[in-house]
């Protein structure tokens, strides 16, 4: 597989073509930026946990009948995905308030949710990304009825396999966000899964290993990240 020209860079990921059309290369930077891009830093090794704990993540998930974009791990940093049409929307599932959630609604940090909540938000860094809803999704063309479906339908099962895993290494999952894209007509879990998109929260400690503490000047950012990775069982 020959890596072509960079086709796009984001905050956090350069996109690579390569002779495939059907296939992409990403490599994941060290960048880390935070509210809608106003604060910025790197965090050293991040782009190295993001791209091999992703990469997991997609496996498992695919052994659990999710499809994903996931194709092939080429190096640290490198790994070979599908090209998807990403469905504009940012995806967010939460097991515990925290956040966002936790602002809008005036509910303290750390209160277990009675049942997991789903919400959807427009990718739309110049519109600082606003919440939407079905309807809204619907009339504006975002997706169809039945894609919208398969979205929630394979988010909740996505929440409960994660959950349950990172239980297993005294993680609790409080929420996090998914994209999904669209490779030859089909629904498939797209972007990444890593401490850039998840919160995690140790379940006796309540330390957060995530970018929570990149977020909110906590400190340990770098060790947190290793922590995770550890405790995935990647080193
Ligand atoms: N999240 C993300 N990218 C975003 C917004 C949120 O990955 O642009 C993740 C975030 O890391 C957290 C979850 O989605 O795990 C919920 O985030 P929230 O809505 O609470 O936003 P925040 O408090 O991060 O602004």
């Amino acid at each position: 597989m020959e890596k072509k020209e960079m086709l796009y860079e984001g905050k956090a990921k350069k996109v690579f073509k390569t002779d495939d059309p059907d296939l992409f290369i990403i490599d994941y930077k060290d960048d880390a930026t935070a509210f809608n891009g106003l604060k910025k830093g790197t965090i050293a090794g991040k782009g190295v946990v993001n791209n091999r704990m992703s990469n997991l993540m997609f496996s498992m998930l695919e052994k659990e009948g999710v499809p994903t974009h996931f194709v092939k791990e080429l190096s640290d940093r490198e790994t070979v995905v599908k090209n998807v049409s990403i469905v504009p929307l940012e995806v967010i599932v939460r097991n515990t308030a925290a956040g966002s959630f936790s602002k809008r609604f005036g509910v303290e940090e750390g209160r277990k949710l009675s049942s997991p909540t789903l919400e959807f938000c427009l990718k739309d860094d110049a519109l600082g990304d606003p919440m939407i809803n079905d309807y809204q999704i619907l009339a504006l063309d975002l997706a169809t009825k039945e894609e919208l479906d398969t979205i929630t339908k394979m988010t909740f099962r996505i929440n409960e396999i994660l959950k349950n895993f990172f239980l297993t290494i005294g993680v609790d999952l409080i929420d996090f966000k998914i994209e999904y894209g669209r490779f030859h007509g089909q629904i498939i879990l797209a972007d990444e899964i890593s401490p850039d998109t998840c919160r995690f929260w140790d379940v006796n400690t309540h330390e957060k290993l995530d970018k929570d503490r990149f977020r909110r000047d906590l400190g340990g950012v770098e060790e947190a990240y290793a922590e995770i990775m550890k405790r995935i069982g990647l080193n």
